[in-house]
C-alpha cells in the first residue's frame, strides 16, 4: 500500500493525471492484467538526433519512447518489456560503433545500454543485427541484462528445429509474479519466442555462409511451441522480427506473421520489420488481419512503428484456469511519440528520458564527431549543378554504389552472371527548390553527414529484371524531362518544368543519346501521348545496339521498383530482390570500403546533336566553378535566369 500512495504522490508531481487501464481497473480477484510493451526497429535511435542532417528531431529515440514506459507501467498493475528485433544498425551511431570503434569482448554498446537503463524483459534479433557480422553481434549481446532469443538460426542444423544448435538461445520462460485484482500475486510462466527472416542469408551472406543457417520461420515455431508448453509456458508471446504479408504460408517467406500467428498455442505476435503501424490503417485491407481491433488470425498483435517512433502495447486480460492462465480478453494500441498536425509540422508528445540519454550519451558525442569527419575521400567534385544535361558525378557515385552491391547480393542466385545496370536520379537540383537546392560535395574527405546530400530519400534497395526493350522505354519515360526542341532555332527553354528531377533517372551500364527534336513518348504520368515517338537513340551495350531481347538487372530503390512515376519496367512484378538495406547505408558502406571513389561522370549519356540549335538552362549560381569539368555538352554562361539562378546555354 504504501507503495501505492508513493506512486500517486509521484505522479501527481510529475506526469500529471494517468488513467488505469480498464483491465486493472476491472480485475476480480482471480484476474490479472497483464500488458505487455513492444519496441521494434529502434535502429540504433537512442537519441531524438538526425545524424545525417546534423540537427535535432521530434520523430526517433528510444529516449522518447522510454518517457511512454513510466507512465504506460504505470497505467497497469502487470507489465513486461519487450523488443523486437533491427537495434544494433540502422543510423550513424551504429556505423561509428562498427566501422570506428568495434567491438570488443566487454565493451559496451550503446543501444544496448540504454535498453539496459529501461529493464528489458527480453529481446529478439532482427535482420540488421547480422549486418556487422557475427563477432560484432554476439560482443554486442554479451552486455545485454536481458535475454536475447531467435528460433530459426542455428550454427549447427539437427534433424528438426529443435535439434539444432541455435546461435542464441531459441526461447525463454520469464518466471513472473502476477497480481490479481484483489492484491494477490501468483506466479506466471511467460514464454518468449524470436523469428527473424530466414533471407538474412542472402542479405548478409559474406558475413553468415558457412557460419549459420537460417530456418523457415513457420516450421521453427510448430515444432518449438509444443516444447515450450512442456516446459511449463502459460502464455507464449512470438516476437516476430517478421512483416504483416501474405495469409498462406509459403516455405522460407520474409514477412510471416499472419501464418505465425496461426500456429497452435502462441498467444500474441509482436511484429516490426515493415517500419509500420499496427493496429492502424496500413493493413486496412490484409486479409486474416483486423487493423482496427489489432489482432492478427484472432490473436492479439502489435506493430510499433520504428526508430522508436511508437511504444506496442497489447493488454491481457487473464484469468486463473486451474493452476494456470488464460487470456479472458485482450487489446492492443501503438503509442506514438509525436504528432503530425496538419501544416505537416510535428508536435513532440513526451520528453527524453536523461537516463537514456547518458546511457549514450559519450557514444552520441563521438557520433556527432563521426558524421562531421572524413570517413573516406572522393578524387572529384560531387555536385548536381549539371545533372540534367549531362552525366554528372553525384549521379554517378550512387550508380557505382548499387551496383556494387547488387553485384554482390546476385551471387549464388539464379540471376547470377546477368548484366546489372543500375538506374539513379538527381534528387537535389535546383527547381522549385531554389537556386541553392543543388547536392555539392568538395573534392577531398567525405564526411558520413555528405552522404545525406547525396541521397536525400530514405529508400530501400531494390533490382529488378527486364528486358534490353524495357530498359529502353525506361530511359524514355526519363526524356519527359525536357522540352521538345526545334532543330535550327536559338535558345530555347530545356526543362521542362512540371517535371520533377527525382523522376529523371539516368542508367549506368548502358549508353544513349536523348534526341530532344522528338516530341515527349510519355507524359508526366506515365502515359503513352507520343507512340510514334523516340527520344532514345544509340542505346548501345557493350558498344553493340542494345538487343530488346536480352535480359539485364536492373538496380534502384523502392520507391521507382514500387511503381513510383510508372516507369515501365518497374514494378512489383520485374523485382527479383529486395533489399533491406537502404540505398544511403550502401553508399557509406561503399565508401568506407573503397577508401577512395573516384565517382567521376563516365558521360554514358549526351544529348543527339542538332545542328545550329541552341537551349537555355537555368542552375545554381555556385555552377560557375564546374562549368570547365561538364563532360559530353558543349556549354557558356548566358546571364541570370529568375529568381537567384544563373543562366546557361547548350549548343546541340
Ligand atoms: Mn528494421
Ligand atoms: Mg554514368
Amino acid at each position: 500500500m504504501p507503495f501505492h500512495l508513493n506512486r500517486r504522490a509521484f505522479l501527481a508531481s510529475t506526469a500529471g493525471f494517468i488513467a488505469l487501464h480498464p483491465f486493472s481497473a476491472r480485475a476480480q480477484a482471480g484476474q490479472a492484467h497483464l500488458r505487455i510493451m513492444e519496441t521494434t526497429d529502434v535502429h540504433v535511435h537512442v537519441f531524438p538526433y538526425d545524424y545525417y542532417g546534423d540537427r535535432p528531431v521530434d520523430t526517433v529515440g528510444l529516449a522518447r519512447t522510454a518517457s511512454l514506459i513510466q507512465g504506460i507501467r504505470d497505467e497497469a498493475t502487470n507489465s513486461i518489456l519487450l523488443d523486437n528485433g533491427d537495434f544494433l544498425q540502422g543510423n550513424p551511431m551504429g556505423d561509428y560503433m562498427a566501422y570506428e570503434r568495434g567491438m570488443s569482448e566487454g565493451d559496451s554498446h550503446p543501444i544496448i545500454s540504454a535498453m539496459n537503463t529501461l529493464g528489458f524483459d527480453a529481446s529478439t534479433l532482427g535482420n540488421h543485427e547480422f549486418n556487422y557480422g557475427l563477432n560484432f553481434l554476439m560482443n554486442s549481446l554479451a552486455g545485454a541484462g536481458f535475454p536475447v532469443v531467435c528460433a530459426n538460426v542455428a550454427s549447427e542444423m539437427g534433424a528438426s528445429p529443435t535439434e539444432d544448435t541455435t546461435l542464441v538461445p531459441p526461447y525463454v520462460i520469464l518466471d513472473r509474479e502476477l497480481t490479481d485484482g484483489a492484491g494477490e500475486t501468483h506466479p506466471i510462466r511467460i514464454g518468449i519466442i524470436g523469428f527473424v527472416p530466414p533471407q538474412i542469408m542472402t542479405w548478409d551472406r559474406r558475413h553468415l555462409e558457412g557460419n549459420v543457417m537460417a530456418r523457415d520461420i513457420v516450421d521453427t515455431a510448430r515444432a518449438y511451441i509444443p516444447q515450450m508448453r512442456e516446459e511449463g509456458a502459460e502464455i507464449i508471446i512470438a516476437l516476430s522480427h517478421s512483416g504483416i504479408g501474405e495469409a498462406d504460408h509459403m516455405d522460407g517467406m520474409e514477412n510471416a506473421s499472419i501464418p505465425l500467428a496461426a500456429v497452435d498455442g502462441i498467444d500474441a505476435v509482436l511484429t516490426g520489420h515493415h517500419h509500420r503501424v499496427f493496429p492502424g490503417p496500413d493493413y486496412a485491407e490484409t486479409p486474416g488481419v483486423d487493423a482496427e481491433a489489432g489482432t492478427i488470425m484472432g490473436k492479439p498483435a502489435v506493430m510499433a512503428g520504428f526508430w522508436g517512433s511508437h511504444m506496442g502495447l497489447v493488454d491481457l486480460m487473464l484469468e486463473r484456469d486451474g493452476n494456470s492462465w488464460r487470456i479472458a480478453s485482450h487489446m492492443s494500441e501503438a503509442r506514438p511519440i509525436y504528432r503530425r498536425e496538419e501544416d505537416r509540422s510535428i508536435t513532440p508528445l513526451v520528453e527524453s528520458v536523461p537516463a537514456v540519454l547518458a546511457a549514450a550519451q559519450a557514444e552520441h558525442d563521438a557520433t556527432l564527431e563521426y558524421v562531421r569527419r572524413a570517413v573516406g575521400e572522393t578524387d572529384a567534385p560531387l555536385h548536381s549543378y549539371f545533372a540534367l544535361v549531362a552525366d554528372d558525378p553525384s549521379v554517378q557515385i550512387v550508380s557505382n554504389a548499387q551496383t556494387w552491391y547488387i553485384e554482390q547480393m546476385m551471387i549464388g542466385t539464379e540471376h547470377e552472371g546477368l548484366p546489372i545496370l543500375s538506374a539513379a536520379a538527381p534528387f537535389k537540383a535546383g527547381g522549385r527548390g531554389g537556386p541553392e537546392y543543388y547536392t555539392e560535395v568538395q573534392p577531398g574527405p567525405i564526411a558520413i553527414k555528405n552522404v545525406a546530400d547525396l541521397y536525400l530519400y530514405p529508400n530501400t534497395v531494390r533490382a529488378v529484371r527486364i528486358t534490353g526493350a524495357e530498359v529502353r522505354e525506361w530511359l524514355e519515360r526519363s526524356a519527359g524531362m525536357f522540352n521538345q526542341i526545334t532543330p535550327g532555332e536559338a535558345d530555347q527553354v530545356l526543362l521542362n518544368p512540371d517535371f520533377p528531377s527525382y523522376n529523371f533517372d539516368v542508367i549506368d551500364g548502358v549508353s544513349y543519346q536523348i534526341d530532344l527534336s522528338q516530341p515527349n513518348r510519355y507524359n508526366n504520368d506515365g502515359e503513352v501521348v507520343n507512340p510514334d515517338a523516340h527520344r532514345i537513340v544509340n542505346l548501345m551495350f557493350e558498344g553493340a545496339p542494345i538487343d530488346p531481347e536480352q535480359e539485364f538487372i536492373v538496380a534502384t530503390n523502392n520507391y521507382r521498383a514500387g511503381g513510383g512515376g510508372s516507369f515501365p519496367g518497374a514494378s512489383p512484378e520485374t523485382v527479383i530482390f529486395e533489399g533491406p538495406d537502404t540505398n544511403r547505408d550502401v553508399i557509406v558502406r561503399y565508401i568506407v570500403e573503397q577508401g577512395t571513389v573516384s565517382p567521376s561522370a563516365d558521360a554514358n549519356w549526351t544529348f543527339a546533336p542538332m545542328e545550329g540549335t541552341t537551349v537555355l538552362f537555368d542552375t545554381g549560381p555556385a555552377a560557375e566553378t564546374y562549368i570547365d569539368s561538364v563532360e559530353g555538352v558543349t556549354i557558356e554562361p548566358a546571364g541570370d535566369g529568375p529568381d537567384g539562378f544563373a543562366r546557361y546555354r547548350i549548343t546541340l
